[in-house]
């Protein structure tokens, strides 16, 4: 078996060990005779699984009993509608930051809620950084903040997140969840599509501090409440059982890295390998991103020309490199390099770069 090096943004690579486990439990979970696609969401072993994976969760992340956990469905993009509807008051306001495609489709999906003010952005820049602290002008009486830590097509990432004061921050975190360590407190959502960092796609996990749930109107349907979905632990209807078995294999491999803390630093490594190639011949290696806002997770790039991006991308597949093609809406150069992506992997990529650049 040939596997390749995944660089693809998502959904991505996953740990071949979690592949392997899970191969196995398609066919016999646990023991029990019965695949994990075959399984009841209402069996004791999927129960430990869900209730596994949100004590790995909170031991992983630090999230404080202040905070709770729910597996939702439909995506980030269902969360860019769920949150204005459920914590966003009639006749509040919310406040976003605009860095990107993704913060514009929740800014667009929160005007069809409420009020909603774009307190900074860098559109006028190309998303080429995220805004700085002095930029973003929050009030001290919107509803809550919104952000997105890292623009997984632009290659720009929140190095430190801004202080709201007591307004709660809610951040889209689909991106980079669980890649660095993150003070969970200071937030009042967190939200992410598990497919770029933490398994299949098809469950988002949120994460909500408690009092904000007594902001769910009613006259919600409980499929969109936050207040009724937690309230019935995640699983109202149905929930994704294969996604949320995946997830709890991957956080289990967190764990066996050595925590987050681990997981930073080789994450660390692995940019500093693709920027320092940047760095080092910036007349070939054209990074769009301005140093201090580089995502750790998407390098973006441009080559001098676009004829040179394409048979850079198509060499590199050949040669087992996948997924590097820059998002459609940018176009150049684009490595995902993710929790699962070896620093193996990401050396592989820096070397065939060195030798792309020296045949040009
Ligand atoms: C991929 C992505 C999304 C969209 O996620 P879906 O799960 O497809 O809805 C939203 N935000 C960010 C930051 C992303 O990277």
């Amino acid at each position: 078996m040939a596997r390749k090096y995944n660089f693809n943004p998502g959904p991505a690579v996953l740990p071949l060990s979690v592949l392997e486990t899970a191969q196995t439990a398609l066919v016999d979970f646990e023991g029990t005779g019965l695949g994990i696609l075959e399984t009841s969401h209402r069996a004791k072993e999927f129960t430990a699984v869900l209730e596994q994976a949100k004590t790995r969760m909170r031991s992983i992340l630090g999230i404080p009993d202040s905070h709770e956990i729910a597996f939702f469905q439909g995506g980030a993009n269902f969360q860019f509608t769920l949150i204005p509807m459920n914590i966003l008051p009639s006749g509040g306001r919310a406040e976003y930051v605009d860095t990107g495609t993704w913060s514009t489709r929740a800014i667009d999906a929160a005007r069809l809620v409420g009020e909603v003010a774009v307190i900074a952005s860098t559109k006028e820049e190309k998303y080429s950084r995220v805004p700085r602290t002095d930029e973003m002008k929050w009030s001290h009486d919107a509803a809550f903040a919104h952000i997105t830590s890292n623009n997984t097509i632009y290659g720009t990432q929140f190095q430190a997140f801004p202080d709201t004061g007591t307004v709660p921050l809610v951040c889209d975190m689909s991106s980079d969840f669980f890649s660095r360590k993150v003070d969970v407190s200071r937030f009042g959502v967190i939200y992410a599509g598990a497919q770029k960092n933490l398994g299949p796609a098809g469950v988002t996990l949120v994460i909500i501090r408690k009092d904000l749930l007594d902001r769910s109107p009613e006259n919600l349907p409980p499929m969109m409440s936050y207040k009724k979905f937690v309230a019935k632990n995640s699983v109202y209807n149905t929930p994704p059982v294969f996604s949320i078995y995946v997830v709890n294999l991957v956080l289990g491999w967190i764990e066996q890295q050595g925590g987050l803390e681990a997981i930073e630093k080789t994450n660390d490594q692995k940019a500093a390998a693709l920027y320092g190639l940047i760095d080092s011949d910036p007349d070939f290696f054209r990074g769009t991103v301005k140093p201090e806002s580089r995502s750790k997770m998407n390098v973006t790039f441009r080559l001098p020309s676009e004829d040179l991006e394409k048979e850079c991308i198509a060499k590199a597949t050949e040669d087992g490199l996948v997924g590097i093609k820059g998002h459609r809406s940018v176009g150049g150069i684009r490595a995902s390099i993710y929790n699962s992506m070896s620093l193996e992997g990401v050396e592989k990529l820096v070397e065939f770069l060195k030798n792309y650049r020296k045949a040009h």
